[in-house]
């Protein structure tokens, strides 16, 4: 994440972000989850322990959890599947390669696959493909 956007997050929920930890995303996903810290920050100890992508999808993991914390991480987590972790557009699950299905997933709109494909780090879909 842009390290101007990653210092105003930890800036304003010093309680979730202790020292070193990282924003592993793109800043497509700043405002989910600038939502969720807004959403998390008075509850009592908790903290993140991590914020990445993993799956194509933001993942976050905190100090403890129960099931009503983890539907609201989910909720976040469903958001980022379709919003571009790049732009912050309305996105759909991608893979770097649509072809041979071994790539890896990443969430993004069109124009952003655009320039994914046009730079060689994604395979354009094939026409024949119905999604
Ligand atoms: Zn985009």
């Amino acid at each position: 994440m842009n390290p101007v956007l990653a210092m105003r997050l930890k800036k304003d929920f010093p309680a979730l972000f202790r020292p070193g930890i990282s924003c592993d995303i793109l800043d497509g996903w700043e405002p989910i989850l600038r939502r969720l810290c807004v959403d998390l920050q008075h509850e009592k100890d908790l903290a993140f322990t991590q914020v990445k992508e993993k799956y194509g999808g933001l993942r976050v993991y905190t100090t403890w959890s129960t099931k009503q914390l983890e539907k609201r991480l989910e909720a976040a987590e469903a958001e980022s599947f379709e919003t571009c972790e790049t732009c912050g557009k309305d996105g759909q699950m991608r893979t770097t390669r649509a072809n041979s299905g071994d790539g890896w997933m990443f969430v993004a709109c069109q124009g952003c696959f655009d320039l994914a494909v046009a730079k060689g780090s994604a395979e354009p879909e094939s026409e024949d493909s119905d999604s």
